[in-house]
């Protein structure tokens, strides 16, 4: 089994060549194969530097160099392009994420599962600006996308590679890989990690990022539930508030009508109007929305369904059922 490693990095020249020694070691310690991606998502210390050292003493070592800053995101997406392995491992590079966990997280691979994430039980960062947040961000997540991890955010996972191949990843979005797979059935679970304290260099993010997290994973939830059914979420808001409208208009217009009472000081006549005006709105959003969706699936050749495999059609077999992974 080849295992490809993915480390994105910013600006993280004191902790590059501790952490290669590091993982180096656990890496020949395993009787599989190995390759190690940095993604220097545009670095301006010496970390590329360090790098190419490090990359001319060994193969199985490849850099990419992004030109600028693209986000640790899409670093992570980079790596996962340029991987080859079978299983694909992601890490941190400022040292907080323990090589030595590896082997745990590759035995869970082993047992079967498709995705496995770290779980930093005793996480060593700041209370009031990391961990609480992280709390109230793991417990929103766990809720809205109803799988249960606890810690979403450790960036120490492993992946079988078609687990990779299926999810397209934006904005924020790295730490919702469980979530997106969960979608598509797949099996995950999670392992204790160990975390420690950031010795060089500074963390790139601040509080803003857990608003920014909060607000990804509104476009997560929708792709889980309804990406392939838009209109039966805007639809229904639609009907909803129309039909709201519709009905004090309807109210209305019978006592204006029938009892002569007059309607130009009626605040409500206004919220009539406005609901109906929203409900149409919602419904054509929601009709715009399905040919999106058949676009989306359309132009990537992306199916609506995943499939594990397929059993007794020789045409249909999954590519790499063809080579028996060893196990
Ligand atoms: N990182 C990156 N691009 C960015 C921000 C961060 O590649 O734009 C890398 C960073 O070098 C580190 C990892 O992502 O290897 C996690 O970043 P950090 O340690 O700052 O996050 P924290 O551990 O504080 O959540
Ligand atoms: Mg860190």
């Amino acid at each position: 089994m080849l295992l490809s490693v993915v480390i994105p990095l910013l600006n993280e020249e004191d902790n590059i060549q501790l952490l290669y020694d590091e993982l180096k070691e656990v890496l020949v310690s395993l009787e599989d194969k190995h390759e190690i991606i940095f993604i220097d998502d545009g670095s301006t210390d010496r970390s590329l530097t360090i790098l190419e050292e490090i990359q001319a003493g060994d193969d199985n070592v490849t850099i990419v160099s992004f030109r600028r800053n693209f986000g640790q995101t899409a670093a992570m997406a980079a790596g996962f392009d340029y991987a080859r392995g079978e299983v694909i491992i992601t890490m941190d590079a400022d040292l907080q994420n323990d090589p030595h966990d590896i082997p745990l997280l590759l035995q869970k691979v082993r047992e079967g599962y498709d995705v496995v994430t770290g779980w930093r039980h005793d996480r060593k960062d700041a209370f009031i600006n990391r961990k609480l947040p992280s709390m109230i961000a793991n417990k929103i997540i766990s809720l809205t996308t109803g799988v249960s991890l606890h810690d979403y955010g450790c960036t120490l996972k492993a992946f079988h590679k078609d687990v990779i191949k299926c999810v397209k990843l934006y904005g924020e979005m790295h730490r919702f890989i469980p979530a997106i797979a969960s979608g598509m059935g797949i099996d995950f679970t999670e392992v204790k990690v160990n975390h420690r304290a950031r010795r060089f260099g500074a963390t790139k993010y601040g509080i803003s990022r857990t608003l920014r997290v909060v607000l990804d994973l509104l476009t997560v939830k929708f792709l889980l539930s309804y990406a392939t059914r838009p209109i039966q979420v805007f639809g229904l808001m639609g009907v909803l508030s129309g039909g709201l409208g519709v009905a004090i208009a309807a109210v209305l217009t019978v006592q204006k009508q029938f009892f002569g009472v007059p309607l130009g000081d009626r605040p409500l006549l206004l919220l009539a109007v406005m609901l109906i005006f929203i409900g149409f709105q919602f419904i054509t959003m929601g009709l715009l929305a399905e040919l999106q969706a058949r676009t989306y699936h359309e132009a990537q050749n992306k199916p609506v369904y995943h499939v594990r495999r397929v059993i007794g059609d020789k045409k249909f077999a999954r590519v790499d059922n063809e080579e028996p992974v060893s196990s």
